[in-house]
């Protein structure tokens, strides 16, 4: 018999959850004018909203914390953490910036501008918002398969080759500052990138003499996947083959609140000792001195330790069943689900779920408004709410209608994941009683932050 994977960690310290009756959830939603960003955490049960900066810390990192060294300059913390990052990452600078975004708006502030392009498998969206705020443009280049939510591809992230080939040729070289690549594909599902994709977009830019930067955010769950689905790497560690995947690259962005274990942080790693130069002259105007960055030193030093448990084996084969587990009892249920599932999230398609529910009346909302009274269980929108836009007073909805299901990493139990798997059931099998929703009131960009709605009648 198989033994059930388990939780690789026993509990030292909890945090009491706030039960709430399905009264008092549905008051509250109202209260929160139909849009969970505006309901209190303290009403939540189970908070699927994020990953980022929700992973419960281990006691060794809260050990850290204490003996975390304060010192401006030259602090032992922020040593730790850069022999860390380079012995993980392999490259020669590390600077330490606050969190992700931090790192990109550095790199693009100097690299980007007006008639550049930067190809990545998708952009995430601070990259994409930093990237253009330099006024250069964000190209995303998937292949068309994997824009396809039912098709199971081992790597779904792969970033296209032909299409980076021929935006090089179009665009020019000169006009290509950088080339991305994101470990998962956030954007598109949490999709992992194969070795070999790593490898090709490496050869495609170096032949053009076009720098390389891995968004790093979740290498570590990306390592797994090339050790569990790629032939060749059964027998290596995450470590040794995050190893070989930063060896392809020249330098990475990295949030340190996802595959860090941390609450903050971030840091940028780069090769070229010029470029690496410019970039700490940038980063004390606006993180802070280069042995520090963003960061205290207490946040390096739990950072440090994080950054080794995120590539532990146990810890990863668990971090990747817990997804895959939701995911594979959604679908026997037959609620549809983006496949395969990725390594940080499920993505519920709401089309499929409200057939009877137009884009317009904001599927994906609904869903995850029903959600919360159901079960407390908060989840996100990906749909017209967040995508939609309103073109000469008509609005537009978005191409899918997606609900993200994250999850914190070692926050939650199996049983938690049980019970989020029941609720939807439920729900599934009383889907005909959903009503859609309107918007009432919007602020013009990013409005699924704000926005109020109401039910229809
Ligand atoms: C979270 C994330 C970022 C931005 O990092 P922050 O720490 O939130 O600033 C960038 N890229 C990807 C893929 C991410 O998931």
């Amino acid at each position: 018999m198989r033994r059930e994977i388990i939780e690789p960690f026993r509990i030292k310290s909890v945090e009491r959850l706030r039960f709430t009756t399905e009264a008092e959830r549905r008051e509250i939603l109202r209260q929160a004018k139909y849009n969970p960003f505006l309901i209190d955490a303290e009403d939540v049960l189970i908070d699927l909203l994020t990953d980022s900066g929700t992973s419960a810390m281990s006691a060794e990192q809260w050990g850290g914390i204490m003996v975390g060294d304060e010192s401006y300059a030259g602090s032992r913390s922020f040593r730790r953490f850069e022999k860390t990052v380079r012995q993980i990452f392999g490259f020669r600078h590390v600077i330490p910036t606050h969190q992700g975004r931090a790192a990109e708006k550095i790199l693009c502030g100097l690299l980007g501008g007006p008639g550049k392009v930067i190809p990545n498998n998708s952009h995430f969206d601070t990259t994409r918002a930093n990237v253009e705020f330099t006024g250069a443009q964000a190209v995303d280049l998937l292949p068309d398969e994997a824009r396809d939510p039912a098709r199971e591809l081992p790597f779904k992230g792969d970033l296209d080759i032909a299409k980076l080939e021929k935006l090089i040729r179009d665009v020019g070289p000169s006009n290509v500052p950088f080339g991305m690549v994101t470990v998962t594909n956030n954007a598109g599902g949490g999709q992992p990138v194969s070795m070999a994709n790593i490898r090709a977009i490496s050869e495609t830019l170096r032949a053009h003499g076009i720098p390389f930067i891995v968004d790093a955010c979740r290498f570590a769950e990306n390592a797994w996947f090339i050790k569990t689905r790629e032939p060749g790497y059964a027998d290596k560690t995450p470590a040794e083959i995050a190893n070989e995947m930063f060896s392809y690259a020249d330098g990475a962005t990295m949030s340190l609140k996802k595959d860090g274990f941390g609450n903050i942080g971030g840091f940028l790693a780069l090769n070229d000792d010029v470029l690496a130069e410019r970039a700490r002259a940038v980063l004390i105007l606006t993180e802070g001195f280069p042995t520090y960055g963003g960061m205290a030193g207490r946040d390096m030093e739990a950072l440090a330790i994080g950054l080794w448990e995120a590539l532990d084996e146990r810890y990863l084969s668990y971090r990747i069943a817990t997804v895959r587990y939701l995911a594979d009892r959604l679908i026997e249920r037959g609620i549809a689900i983006v496949r395969p599932p990725g390594g940080h999230a499920v993505y519920l398609d709401a089309k499929d779920f409200y057939p009877h529910i137009p884009p317009l009346e904001y599927p994906a909302q609904v869903l995850v408004n029903e959600l919360y009274v159901a079960g407390g269980v908060r989840g996100v929108e990906i749909g017209s709410v967040m995508f939609g836009r309103c073109v000469d007073g008509v609005e537009q909805p978005a191409h899918q209608e997606l609900v993200r299901l994250a999850l914190p990493r070692r926050v939650y139990t199996q049983a938690h994941v049980i019970y989020v798997a029941q609720v939807l059931e439920e729900l599934h099998d009383n889907r005909g009683s959903a009503r859609g929703l309107r918007i009432v009131k919007q602020p013009p960009y990013l409005r699924h932050f704000t926005a109020e709605l109401e039910p229809l009648d």
